[in-house]
């Protein structure tokens, strides 16, 4: 029996991945692979989104601003973003909003204080309320309090919980929002020991698999660009993980999916 498998959270469309995007595909769907979500990451690569997704079928598109690109984010993006939804609110064609969210590493590397994270971040989660969409969540160090946030709020949308390396009470805080946690190369690391136990005992029903390809390249790649070629592979070192079958695997991830993601079933 074939299985198959989604990249719920992959930036396919950076150029760092131009030179291996087609051999990458064509191998990643000869592996089950059957689709990929886009994060959007500022207002001009949201807006570059709709195009690339038109070249690249299989890819679905969010759009948002994330905490990284802080420094190119304006007041009039929200605006540009909330039209955006509102004109591309029929056909289903936008998944999510995001990527959003608080990193607190970028306090000290970067300079992006707490305030102005948590200023694009609470514009982003107010966009979601009003046209009804998910989430899709970057969360350094601030779990807690994103959560808190989105639990005062009533929050109804969901989301995904990208590259999740929380303990096992966030990780379960997080499902009971109604969020799915992102799953990747990070459990891959010999030294990820925390992560992979607190992935065994968390219910498969809250987890969705990802690369977020460039970046977060699994232990057993020599590449430097991470790939969604992994994400069968993840699905397999997942299954060894939680004792479950691979089938089991793909098909309760692929029902997670569609949880979290409603307007993928429309498209
Ligand atoms: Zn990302």
């Amino acid at each position: 029996m074939s299985l198959t498998w989604f990249d719920a959270h992959c930036h396919f469309d950076f150029s760092a991945l131009d030179q291996y995007r087609d051999a990458d595909w064509s191998l990643a769907h000869s592996m089950g692979l059957s689709g990929i979500i886009i994060p959007g990451v500022s207002r001009q690569q949201s807006a570059c989104l709709p195009e690339f997704v038109q070249r690249h079928p299989y890819c679905h598109r969010a759009v948002g601003l994330h905490p990284y690109w802080c420094e190119q984010h304006r007041d009039a993006d929200i605006d540009w973003l909330d039209a955006h939804l509102h004109h591309n609110a029929d056909k289903g064609s936008v998944v999510a909003i995001g990527e959003c969210g608080m990193d607190r590493h970028l306090i000290k590397s970067q300079g992006i204080s707490w305030d102005e994270q948590w200023h694009w971040c609470m514009a982003q989660i107010e966009l979601a309320e009003r046209h009804k969409k998910p989430l899709i969540l970057h969360i350094r160090g601030a779990h807690d309090e994103v959560a808190a946030e989105l639990k005062r709020r009533r929050f109804a949308y969901g989301g995904l919980v990208h590259a999740f390396s929380g303990s096992l009470q966030q990780g379960l805080r997080w499902h009971e929002l109604g969020f799915a946690l992102g799953v990747g190369g990070a459990m891959t690391h010999p030294g990820a020991t925390r992560l992979r136990k607190t992935l065994s005992d968390l219910p498969l029903e809250s987890l969705l698999l990802e690369t977020d390809s460039p970046d977060m390249r699994p232990a057993f790649i020599q590449r430097a660009e991470n790939s969604p070629v992994m994400i069968p592979l993840y699905g397999a070192l997942l299954a060894s993980i939680k004792d479950h079958s691979l089938t089991e695997i793909s098909a309760v991830t692929q029902q997670n999916l569609y949880r979290i993601f409603p307007s993928l079933t429309v498209n």
